[in-house]
């Protein structure tokens, strides 16, 4: 696999920084408030991609948990939840061409691949991405933040749409209007951080009648609540939802990364 020319930025981003009104046509625009964030990615030329990393693993927070997958986490996320698990995907990256990265893809072989990130959406490129590992005959999963329009993800997708709680600190940040959008071969992922957080996200699965058009996942954030705790709420509501469980945190150490 070509690795392709490595950018990085390690400067503080808890400091927010005025980059001007506009933004470069290759990624998405956000509030200015969080335009520093983007810097990582605003470099890459047209037609590329921030790449943080491709690797193939064990798909663990969808209703393919338990396949092998392959992986491609894009770099840059304009969000900051409290039980983020891969701040190392806000900043690091390289730049890598479509056919390098479908190249990637294809060598490490199967027939699932999820795209990931940070916030894979923010960068345009993603949707002829996707497209080509579409047409190339993959099962492609997208994992999104729930804070980017989905609608121009190819149809052939299969959308993990988060929907951001309070207890994430980003609970501002959902975009409501993709949950029109959602689709049967679509997938609501919430990831709860206490109980208040359980009883925010089932009115909101009430309120848009989710469970009766998609998969809804509810998973813990990691060590807030323990998964036996969050199975009895989920009896306790009578509704369809499905318990999940961060297996590569099971499997492996819950700090690695590539997994
Ligand atoms: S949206 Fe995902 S990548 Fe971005 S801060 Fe939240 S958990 Fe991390």
């Amino acid at each position: 696999m070509s690795s392709g020319s490595t950018i990085s930025d390690s400067r503080d981003d808890s400091i927010a920084v005025d980059v001007g009104a506009t933004t470069p046509a290759v990624i998405v625009p956000i509030p200015l408030l969080h335009r520093h964030r983007l810097r990582p990615i605003e470099r890459k030329p047209d037609g590329t991609l921030v790449v943080h990393e491709i690797y193939r693993s064990i798909q663990g927070e969808s209703t393919f948990a338990g396949l092998p997958c392959v992986f491609v986490r894009l770099t840059g996320c304009h969000l900051r939840c409290g039980y983020c698990d891969t701040p190392h995907a806000f900043l690091e990256g390289s730049i890598r061409s479509l056919d390098q990265i479908v190249e990637g893809v294809h060598e490490l072989g199967g027939d699932l691949v999820e795209i990931t990130g940070g916030e894979p959406l923010l960068q345009l490129e993603v949707h002829p991405l996707m497209t080509r590992l579409a047409d190339a005959g993959k099962t492609v999963l997208l994992e999104t933040s729930g804070a980017i329009d989905i609608v121009p993800v190819d149809p052939r997708v299969r959308v993990i749409l988060d929907i951001k709680t309070p207890g994430s600190g980003e609970a501002a940040a959902n975009l409501w209007s993709n949950l029109d959008r959602l689709r049967p071969t679509d997938e609501v992922k919430v990831v709860l951080c206490d109980r208040g957080d359980f009883d925010w996200a089932v009115d909101i699965v009430r309120r848009h009648r989710l469970v009766d058009r998609c998969p809804v996942l509810f998973s813990t954030a990691f060590g807030a609540v323990s998964p036996t705790e969050l199975a009895g709420w989920i009896l306790e509501s009578g509704l369809p939802i499905r318990l999940q469980v961060q297996l590569h945190k099971i499997l492996w150490d819950p700090a690695a990364r590539g997994v």
